[in-house]
């Protein structure tokens, strides 16, 4: 039903298409680094999910594309939400409480939390929401140029971990960035001219539907929503259990995880192969012992995961603690 509006790789963009804003990252991060996209808009009409690129870093209705940052204590350090085009400022909204939705009680409709709305002209908007509260910058009617800091990447709303919700609309209709056309559509490999994304921005968000988003060496796993965790242990003590736990996007069922733990020898304390019985578009794993009888040798002791699809490594992570 939404074939009189699908492009066509090679056919020429209708004149609304042609005014389109072209976009810069929404978020003063780097993708991979500092922080990673873990959904992109969701092309599947029915019940199922399914990305541009005909994988599954989506949930169903996703109208957006997340930025994340991947702890709680990056979002305590502040990085900028920034406006992906110029314009003007349409709507805003801020002193919403930064909570995750897992103990948010409060359900008022206002799932977007703190935002921002800009319009770009030609009936294109961007919005931009989740905002740290406190953080909102802009006031409506205010001329915005692109890169402009509208805000922080906040946990407002319905979220459950720090990110920024972007979503590109055209006459109020959901567009994807990736595509430049109308989602949903038909997924698949396409031509990066229909991309929004100014040249340089579009080369950093190259797809990646697996990555470890952070993983660590601890006495205890960590609670699995990063907005409840704690900060990255250090320091463990010699008779307290070791384990390795990571926060991965898109692991498979079938994929094969393997947890290896090294002493301050070098040699292997513990190691352990566990196959992905599900996956999913968020994966939290752990793997680990108990301390010895006579406890661990003081030093610092290095986490090494590896996931493999096929024989393939998809993703790993490496981290360490000292033991004292
Ligand atoms: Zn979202």
């Amino acid at each position: 039903m939404f074939s009189a509006s699908l492009l066509c790789p090679g056919m020429p963009l209708p004149a609304s298409q042609r005014s389109a804003p072209q976009l810069v990252l929404p978020v003063a991060c780097e993708i991979g680094a500092s922080c990673l996209i873990q959904k992109l808009v969701d092309h599947d009409t029915g019940p199922g999910r399914r990305d541009y690129r005909c994988g599954t870093l989506t949930t169903d209705g996703h109208d957006g594309i997340d930025i994340r940052l991947r702890t709680m204590q990056d979002m305590a350090q502040g990085y900028a939400v920034i406006a992906a085009a110029a314009g003007v400022v349409l709507r805003v909204r801020d002193g919403e409480p930064d909570i995750s939705s897992r103990l948010r009680t409060v359900r008022d409709g206002r799932d977007a939390g703190n935002g921002v709305v800009i319009a770009h002209g030609g009936g294109w908007e961007t919005q931009y929401s989740h905002l740290k509260s406190g953080s909102v910058a802009v006031r409506p009617g205010q001329r915005i140029e692109a890169g402009e800091r509208l805000g922080l990447v906040g946990l407002s709303g319905n979220s459950e971990f720090p990110h920024l919700h972007f979503s590109v609309r055209l006459n109020g209709g959901a567009i994807d960035p990736f595509t430049g056309g109308p989602a949903p559509a038909a997924c698949g490999p396409r031509s990066d001219s229909q991309a929004l994304w100014k040249p340089k921005t579009a080369s950093a968000l190259r797809y990646v539907g697996t990555t470890v988003i952070s993983a660590g060496l601890a006495s205890a796993a960590p609670a699995r929503s990063v907005a409840e965790r704690a900060g990255a242990t250090t320091q463990i003590s010699r008779d307290a259990s070791l384990l390795l736990w990571v926060d991965a996007i898109g692991a498979r069922d079938g994929d094969v995880q393997h947890f290896s733990i090294a002493g301050p020898d070098g040699k292997a304390v513990h190691s352990q192969q566990v196959r992905v019985d599900s996956g999913g578009l968020s994966w939290f794993a752990f793997s680990g012992k108990k301390a010895p009888p006579n406890g661990w040798s003081g030093g610092r002791y290095i986490g090494s995961y590896t996931l493999k699809r096929e024989g393939v490594t998809v993703a790993n992570a490496v981290a360490s603690v000292v033991v004292r």
